[in-house]
């Protein structure tokens, strides 16, 4: 009896006393920021208007835990049948698990960390900035709602509402500079304001969410929305991400006095930059793969939060146009795998995640058989009726024989500056052939931070590390690559481009792309400046080149017979060289991988040349290559007239570069 009375009283403390002792007390401007005229609010404003402010609360909260109209996209508090006793996942359990004891993963490149007993928010435990920045993203609170929903448990509620104060109370705008740099950078409070809504919809009936905790998380979630409209980053797709996240929350909290404002803000904002952002052939302008397709899903997003609240109407209609033409950009851009070039920050995706992508743009644009395509892998729609195709704006040329597992393709990027996920890389390309990929770019490794990871991230910046042409070395001072000439026809697609590279240097770049079948590289490097030239190449890592010095090749020795050789043409001097090489799939993950380059200087103000062949073959035997000069030979007037001979079997080309 005695142990039974405790277990009670230690109940009734454990409630009113150590999870409500932080209510804040409830009065009149605990209502300050919120509509009480808003449709369905009438009691909450006639017990407001009365002042009885407690019982408002109360009846505000019993407003949302009723909500019916505003549907969260993922969680909402009436699909209980999809959550009760059901498995969220070794990783969501285990990160909702280790936060019960503080313990956060702040970045997936990196484990769980410490974050002591009492939090500190300020831990830095690896100087990558992304670590400080995305601990403040709070990724580990869904899952603890996910378990909390799962299980009925409430200690993960009663944990949730405690670390949401606590990072309220010891992370106020402006405790420093230092702290609002991380905690309140624009990116990372839309980040919060976009993934806030639903954690509140998976603890909205906890009995730990309070009617005094409700109007804390309303006040803070307020302050954090409205923060977003006066701190706008100034360009590339943190700006998206802001405008995007705060039309969603003024669409899920149409309660707020400024969620109107807050929609016409991201709205207005979205307008202008999908037409900054976003070239005629559909590239977004920071020319990373990656971030071409998170620009896709927040243009989509905001369309639909829109839908939520009833404005879609505010999107004119070269909106959705745009967002079409951004899908089949990436498309175009796709290999078999649906993997595209990690060009600039981009990594390898999952083929399922993105069929799911391509399933959901579907949904949005039924009538566009491409993408009908690309989300049913091939079962239905079509594939584009063309091949080789250009993205002349945004410089991604991509030759391609076929839209299957077994085709070619070969997507090589000659862009205009990009923006911040860009590197200098002009001139650089992957090659997949028949299931492989046998030329992944490098990829990024990690963003920034202190001088050691900054360092990092420059090694898989280099110009030096991607398929294109050098000068001693160094990276390419501008990427501003010029087209000069594209064309495709039965059996030749070529693609001629000028990149000013070096001050007194030029590279000019053409690739013919013959009988859809190989590659003919011929690069041209002109002007004044004198050094050492390269063309690199790297490799994927499991292809075990060999190396012929002798015969100035290389090729790949995969037992499935899925070859590539790679063979200097050049009748002159170049030297072949093998180069250390390494590739990274994801973040803070990476891989030795082969590279080479075939090098010659340049002594005087003459262009000098590079002609290389790149041979997918069958089998083990290395196919022999041999090119002759014809009459009316002449690189100076652009003219070319060669044989080129592929075991044995000679091909007259002619043609314009
Ligand atoms: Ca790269």
């Amino acid at each position: 009896m005695q142990l039974k009375k405790m277990i009670v009283l230690y109940a009734l403390l454990s409630t009113s006393l150590f999870s409500r002792a932080q209510d804040a007390p409830i009065n009149k401007q605990s209502f300050d920021q919120i509509n009480l005229t808003y449709p369905g609010l009438e009691k909450t404003n006639a017990l407001f208007l009365a002042g009885k402010y407690d019982e408002a609360a109360v009846q505000l909260l019993s407003y949302y835990r009723g909500r019916k109209n505003i549907r969260h996209p993922e969680f909402n508090l009436s699909d209980e049948s999809r959550f009760k006793g059901k498995s969220i996942g070794t990783s969501n359990l285990e990160k909702a698990n280790n936060a019960l004891e503080h313990k956060f993963q702040p970045h997936k490149g990196y484990g769980f960390f410490d974050y002591g007993k009492d939090i500190n928010w300020q831990f830095w435990p690896v100087k990558d900035n992304e670590v400080r920045w995305q601990l403040h993203r709070v990724y580990w609170w869904q899952p603890m709602g996910l378990a909390y929903r799962s299980s009925g448990d409430e200690k993960y509620a009663k944990e949730w509402v405690a670390q949401f104060r606590d990072w309220a109370l010891k992370n106020p705008l402006g405790l420093s500079d230092d702290n609002d740099r991380y905690a309140w950078r624009p990116l990372e409070v839309s980040e919060r304001v976009q993934s806030l809504p639903g954690t509140f919809n998976l603890f909205l009936k906890a009995s730990d969410f309070s009617p005094a905790f409700l109007l804390e998380f309303l006040k803070s979630y307020h302050q954090q929305a409205n923060y977003i409209p006066l701190h706008y980053s100034e360009l590339g797709n943190h700006l998206l991400f802001e405008a995007q996240r705060l039309l969603f929350a003024g669409s899920f909290f149409p309660e707020f006095k400024d969620a109107a404002s807050w929609r016409k803000s991201g709205i207005s904002v979205l307008n202008t930059e999908i037409k900054k952002q976003v070239y005629a052939d559909g590239m977004q302008f920071e020319l990373s793969p990656t971030y071409h397709v998170a620009a896709i899903d927040i243009f989509l997003k905001a369309y639909n939060a829109a839908k939520m609240a009833g404005v879609e109407n505010e999107f004119p209609e070269s909106y959705s146009k745009t967002v079409e033409n951004m899908i089949i950009a990436i498309a175009n851009l796709s290999f078999p795998d649906y993997n595209n070039p990690m060009f600039g920050d981009s990594w390898l995706v999952e083929k399922s995640g993105r069929v799911r992508q391509f399933q959901s743009w579907a949904k949005a644009f039924p009538q566009n058989n491409t993408i009908k395509y690309f989300a049913s892998e091939g079962k239905e729609g079509a594939a584009p009726a063309y091949l080789s195709h250009a993205l002349s704006v945004g410089g991604f040329y991509t030759f391609r024989n076929g839209w299957n597992v077994q085709s070619t393709v070969m997507i090589l990027k000659a862009s205009p500056p990009g923006e911040f996920h860009a590197q200098p890389d002009n001139g650089t390309f992957e090659l997949w052939v028949k299931g492989r990929n046998f030329s992944p770019d490098g990829g990024v490794y990690v963003y920034s931070g202190d001088a050691e990871i900054n360092k990092l991230r420059e090694e898989y910046r280099q110009t030096k590390v991607h398929q294109t042409l050098t000068l001693d070395n160094k990276n390419m001072v501008i990427t501003k690559a010029r087209q000069n000439k594209w064309e495709t026809g039965k059996n030749l697609d070529i693609l001629t481009y000028t990149n000013p590279s070096y001050p007194e240097l030029d590279h000019q770049r053409s690739v013919l792309f013959i009988n859809q079948k190989y590659f003919l590289i011929i690069d041209k490097a002109f002007g004044k400046a004198t050094g050492n030239l390269g063309v690199h190449f790297q490799l994927k890592e499991d292809s075990k080149p060999v190396f012929d010095k002798t015969k100035n090749r290389v090729h790949t020795s995969y037992t499935d017979g899925n070859n590539l050789l790679i063979q200097s043409l050049n009748t002159d001097k170049v030297s072949l060289n093998e180069e250390a090489g390494k590739v990274s799939y994801a973040y803070r993950k990476e891989v030795a991988r082969p590279a080479f380059v075939f090098e010659k200087p340049k002594n005087d103000g003459n262009a000098q040349r590079f002609i290389t062949l790149l041979c997918p073959y069958e089998g083990d035997t290395v196919p022999e290559v041999s090119i002759s000069f014809l009459t009316g030979n002449d690189f100076e007037k652009g003219e070319l007239r060669i044989s080129l001979s592929i075991d044995g079997k000679a091909q007259t080309i002619k043609t314009k570069l």
